[in-house]
Formats: structure tokens, C-alpha cells, sequence
């Protein structure tokens, strides 16, 4: 039989992780799976329901009439879909990001996504990105890595995709978003971001988009022994 491989990266928001895991992904070959777009789509179902934030009991209540799944288009993209909508372009505002951070927060929200993101990486080769894929989706994972960076140059990112993207937030309130959502995601009681053991840990502070690739393609070809050729 054919062996998958997995490879985990996890980091607090703003680190480049999706963009630099999608190139690296194309790379060598394997899937690329987002788990950030899974919470996102789960809290956008939260969120329509008007249910309250923190209101855990009502969520948990919500989850059973769900169906929360993803796939990809025929550009290779990752889609997510909500009750069978496809929610791809509503879940990337800041409100959604706030509510993802919120629910996933809920143990039992983890425990409701956990079987479909290890499912993907018992059929395919992924490259997965989140907050705990390291530590508690994938612990053997072939290859972990850490993709951090400075919080304001974090920031400056997030930023400059929102204002790309036409939001209208000034850097500050972006930056106070992002220290937010980084203190809510590892202080957490549930999965919280942490380096995984045996990860290592990539700061991309002073890289560009391009060197930020090269770092973990190289880490990946080293452990893999496979080439990494772009
Ligand atoms: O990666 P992204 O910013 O899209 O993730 C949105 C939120 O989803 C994060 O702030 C985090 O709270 C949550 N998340 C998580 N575990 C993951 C991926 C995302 O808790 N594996």
C-alpha cells in the first residue's frame, strides 16, 4: 500500500501558514488542508443561528443539524461547505474570525471536526494547517513544524489582506484583533496552540513569501528525503 504522508503546521494567526502550506503542498504533491475554513464554517452556522458568544450549551445543541464539510474546486482550491451551501466567500470577515476563535474553543466543537481532518489524512499525503494539528489531530504526524512571526509584523499582513479585501479596519484595531484571537487560542483549555514536541519552529519575522516557502519545503525535503524543486 501506497504511504501517506503527513506533514502538521500550526502557529497563531497571521504567520503565513495557509499561503506558505498551499505552495508547499503544491510542491510535493499532497493535499492541502485548511482547518482554520472547517472552524470558520461552523461558526458561520453559529453565528446565523444568533446564538450567543460563549453560549457553548447552544452550540453543542446545533451541532447534530449540521452538515459541515469541504472539498476542492477545479482550480484546486479548498471549498467549504454548510448544510450544503458553498460558504467559501462569507467566512473571512473579521466577525467570522472572532466567532471561529470563540467556538473552537468548545471541546465538544474539536470532538465534532476531529474524525473529518484525521479522515483526510488517512486517504491522502497532507499538508494540514491550524492550532493543533501537531499536538492532538495529527500526533504522528511525519513532520511537524511551528510557523510563527513577530505579532506586529503578524499583524502588518493581516492587514494588508483586509484593506485588499476592501475592510475598512485601521492597523491598530487589527493588531488588537489579532493579539486577541492569539491570546484566546493559547490560553484555552481545550487543544490550545502550543508548539508540538518534536516540532520545529520556523519565525518567518524577516522572510519574505518566498524564503517563508523555501524554510519549509527544506524542512519537509530534509525529513522526507524528497526534492523539492518548485
Ligand atoms: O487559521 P484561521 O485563522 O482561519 O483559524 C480561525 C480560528 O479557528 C483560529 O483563531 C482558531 O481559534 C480556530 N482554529 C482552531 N484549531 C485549528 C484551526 C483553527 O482552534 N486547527
Amino acid at each position: 500500500m501506497e504511504k501517506h504522508y503527513s506533514v502538521a503546521i500550526d502557529g497563531p494567526s497571521g504567520a503565513g501558514k495557509s499561503t506558505i502550506a498551499r505552495a508547499a503542498a503544491r510542491r510535493f504533491g499532497f493535499i492541502y488542508v485548511d482547518t482554520g475554513a472547517i472552524y470558520r464554517t461552523v461558526a458561520l452556522a453559529v453565528e446565523r443561528a444568533g446564538i450567543a458568544f460563549g453560549d457553548a450549551a447552544a452550540v453543542e445543541a446545533l451541532l447534530p443539524e449540521l452538515s459541515v464539510s469541504f472539498g476542492y474546486g477545479a482550480d484546486g482550491a479548498q471549498r467549504e461547505f454548510l448544510n450544503g451551501e458553498d460558504v467559501t466567500a462569507c467566512i473571512r470577515t473579521p466577525e467570522i474570525s472572532r466567532r471561529a476563535s470563540d467556538v473552537s474553543a468548545m471541546p465538544a466543537v474539536r470532538a465534532y471536526l476531529l474524525d473529518m481532518q484525521r479522515a483526510m489524512a488517512g486517504q491522502f499525503s497532507v499538508i494540514m494547517d491550524g492550532r493543533d494539528i501537531g499536538t492532538v489531530v495529527l500526533p504522528d504526524a511525519d513532520i511537524k513544524i511551528f510557523l510563527t512571526a513577530d505579532t506586529r509584523c503578524r499583524a502588518a499582513r493581516r492587514y494588508k489582506e483586509l484593506a485588499a479585501a476592501g475592510s475598512g479596519m485601521s492597523f491598530e484595531e487589527v493588531l488588537r484583533e489579532v493579539t486577541e484571537r492569539d491570546e484566546r487560542d493559547s490560553r484555552r483549555a481545550a487543544a490550545p496552540l502550543a508548539v508540538a514536541e518534536g516540532a520545529r519552529v520556523i519565525d518567518t519575522s524577516e522572510l519574505n513569501l518566498e524564503q517563508s516557502i523555501d524554510a519549509v519545503c527544506g524542512v519537509i525535503s530534509d525529513r522526507l528525503g524528497a526534492n523539492c524543486n518548485g
